[in-house]
C-alpha cells in the first residue's frame, strides 16, 4: 500500500493526537503518532510536543528505512520497524493511556495479555466473532529503541499457535500501547477497542478477583 500525501497525513496526525489528549491518553507531552508517507517515508510527531496542540511544524518526516533523526521521537524506530515490516500498516498511534500502563503492568511476567468472548474484538480488522482469542504482546520497557524494535520484528514474525489471532498492537510493559492500521480510522478504532478491552479486562479483574 502506497502512503499519504504530506498535507492529509499532517491532518490524520493533528487529529489522532488531539483525540488522544481529550481522552487523558497522552500525559506530559508522552505518545507518538505517525501515518505513512508516499516515497518510503513517514510523519512522525517530533520529541516533546503536546500532542493536543500539535501544527504541522511539530511534525517531522523521516525515511523508514534509514536512521531517525535527531528531534524525532526516541520511539521513531519502533515506527519505522512496523511500516518496514508490514507493507500494509498506514498509521501506527501510541498512548500512555492508564489502562494500558496498569495492564502491561499486570501481565508483564506472562509477555502477553489474551482478550476472549468479547464482542468488541471484532473491532479488530479481520476478526469477525468473539470465539476467538486476540493476543496482545507484552514486551519488557527498554530506553533502547532501536534494540526494542529488534525484539518486536522478530516476534511479530512469529506465527500464533492455532485458536489465536495476533492483535493490530502490542504493550510495552509499565509504557503504554502501539496500535496500527491500513488507515489512520482503523489505526484510531483499534485503539479505542484497545482501550475499551483493556479498562474491561482490568474491571473483570478486579469484581473476580
Ligand atoms: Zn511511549
Amino acid at each position: 500500500m502506497g502512503g499519504m500525501g504530506f498535507d492529509e497525513a499532517a491532518a490524520a496526525v493533528i487529529q489522532a493526537g488531539r483525540a488522544a489528549a481529550a481522552r487523558g491518553w497522552v500525559p506530559a507531552t508522552s505518545g507518538n503518532f505517525s501515518v505513512r508517507l508516499d516515497g518510503g517515508r513517514m510523519l512522525v510527531t517530533r520529541s516533546g510536543r503536546d500532542k493536543g496542540r500539535l501544527v504541522p511544524a511539530d511534525l517531522a518526516e523521516v525515511a523508514i528505512d534509514g536512521p531517525a533523526p535527531a528531534g524525532t521521537s526516541a520511539e521513531t524506530p519502533l515506527h519505522q520497524a512496523l511500516y518496514r515490516d508490514d507493507p500494509a500498516i498506514g498509521a501506527i498511534f501510541h498512548v500512555h493511556s492508564p489502562a494500558s500502563m496498569l495492564i502491561s503492568h499486570l501481565r508483564a511476567g506472562d509477555g502477553v495479555l489474551a482478550l476472549a468472548g468479547w464482542e468488541l474484538q471484532k473491532a479488530f480488522a479481520g476478526i469477525t466473532t468473539h470465539d476467538v482469542t486476540v493476543t496482545v504482546p507484552v514486551f519488557p520497557n527498554d530506553q533502547d529503541t532501536v534494540a526494542l524494535a529488534g525484539r518486536v520484528s522478530a516476534h511479530l514474525a512469529t506465527p500464533r499457535p492455532g485458536g489465536q489471532v495476533a492483535a493490530p498492537g502490542y504493550l510495552l510493559a509499565g509504557h503504554g500501547i502501539y496500535a496500527w492500521g491500513a488507515t489512520p480510522a482503523d489505526a484510531e478504532r483499534h485503539l479505542d477497542a484497545f482501550d475499551a478491552l483493556f479498562s474491561l479486562s482490568l474491571e473483570l479483574r478486579r469484581i473476580a478477583g
